[in-house]
């Protein structure tokens, strides 16, 4: 969607912007004519409210408003109608009596995989009703497929069983295909390819409704630890796709959240959210995080009172030591018979793997240094313990 932006936005403002919208709206005052326009609006402003990363174009193409709402795919339709041309508000063409219809689908992308998730939703279902019917049904949905999943594959660091297309390779030895938590192990071997990880995440995102949790940790570490930097360094790649907007913006990361216990941090969010909104949640349950990682180090370095473990935390990473801690706690609730993520603590995230990764994101992180190995291993610990998460492994 976001490649025709642009060609979109210029036929709609050759098209005189909102004036259509307008024109119908003074057909519709007076009568129980319900306006695509609202409904379209109103929704995606609900989704967008519950945290949930959206995109939508503003205007609608063969009859249909389209909309993504994190992993689901949306279209607004008036039922009935065959006038695929005609604006679905256009009284002259349509009867806006009829109450518009939404057909959520996901994921994002079926083409190959096939729709794991169809359903329908009258348009005048309240906005708020409509996000938890939608959230519900896609939490389900995923986990129908999670529990479909054939694992024929082993993770080559850890030997965890997935399925093979759920492993991917961090390096450039292509044949090395890892779990999400064993991608800065210090065994692997090779020059990291972060451009290709990336867009194998982004595959992964939009096509497979069960995708490891876990992915959209490392997503969040090499979008925190890569910056602008990295983003130019997806564009250039030569790849046909550009890449997701999660890239450039952290609002965008879609984190899914543990499908059946939760801490009450997390009890106000559905199926997922964007991360900014999981760490907005997090940090407002727990303001101590930073003061719990500083006392935490000071205890581990043996600090004296007048020294400070703060200094050890790279704040620019600390959206993604929250990313860690939820996502791999949704991936332990969705793998029960695996063994657990956390075991990422045991030396996987090793600061020679991570310095040469963060060299190929053209990150400013120096990660030969301590801090950024103390950040991660140290905040994940806090910020789990925080949730009371037990980090076995
Ligand atoms: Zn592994």
């Amino acid at each position: 969607m976001t490649r025709d932006r642009a060609r979109k936005q210029a036929i709609r403002s050759a098209a005189g912007g909102d004036g259509y919208a307008r024109t119908a709206r003074m057909h519709a005052e007076g009568s129980r004519a319900v306006l695509t326009a609202d409904v379209q609006r109103n929704v995606v402003q609900a989704f967008r409210q519950a945290g949930w990363p959206t995109e939508n174009d503003g205007f609608p193409e063969g009859g249909q408003w389209s909309a993504c709402a994190g992993p689901v795919w949306s279209l607004l339709s008036r039922p009935g109608g065959t006038n695929w041309d005609a604006h679905p508000d256009d009284a002259e063409r349509h009867d806006l009596t009829i109450t518009p219809e939404f057909t959520f689908t996901a994921p994002l992308i079926s083409i190959n995989t096939g729709e794991a998730m169809v359903r329908k939703v009258p348009g005048d279902t309240p906005p708020p009703e409509l996000v938890s019917q939608v959230s519900a049904a896609v939490a389900r949905a995923r986990g129908h497929e999670i529990a479909k999943l054939v694992d024929d594959a082993q993770c080559a660091i850890c030997g965890d069983r997935y399925p093979a297309r759920h492993l991917l390779a961090p390096t450039a030895a292509q044949e090395v295909a890892v779990c999400p938590s064993c991608v800065f192990d210090g065994d692997l071997f090779g020059t990291y390819d972060p451009v290709r990880l990336a867009y194998d995440i982004d595959h992964l995102w939009f096509e497979e409704l069960a995708m490891p949790a876990g992915w959209a940790a490392v997503a969040a570490l090499l979008a925190c630890a890569g910056g602008k930097a990295f983003v130019e360094r997806l564009k250039r790649a030569g790849v046909l796709a550009l890449p997701a907007r999660h890239w450039s913006d952290l609002s965008q990361l879609w984190i899914w959240l543990p499908p059946r216990t939760r801490p009450a941090a997390l009890d106000g969010l559905g199926a997922g959210a964007g991360l900014t909104r999981v760490v907005e949640a997090v940090e407002a349950a727990h303001p101590d995080l930073r003061e719990r990682f500083r006392a935490q180090r000071a205890e581990e370095l043996e600090l004296d009172e007048n020294e400070d473990g703060r200094g050890y935390l790279v704040e620019q990473l600390w959206p993604a030591v929250i990313a860690y801690a939820v996502a791999l706690a949704t991936q332990e609730q969705e793998r029960p018979a695996h063994r657990p993520p956390w075991h990422v603590l045991s030396d996987s995230f090793e600061p020679g793997a991570l310095a040469g990764c963060f060299h190929e994101l053209g990150s400013n992180l120096n990660a030969d240094g301590l801090d950024v190995c103390f950040t991660l291993e140290v905040g994940l610990q806090v910020v789990a313990g925080a949730l009371d998460w037990n980090v076995h492994y």
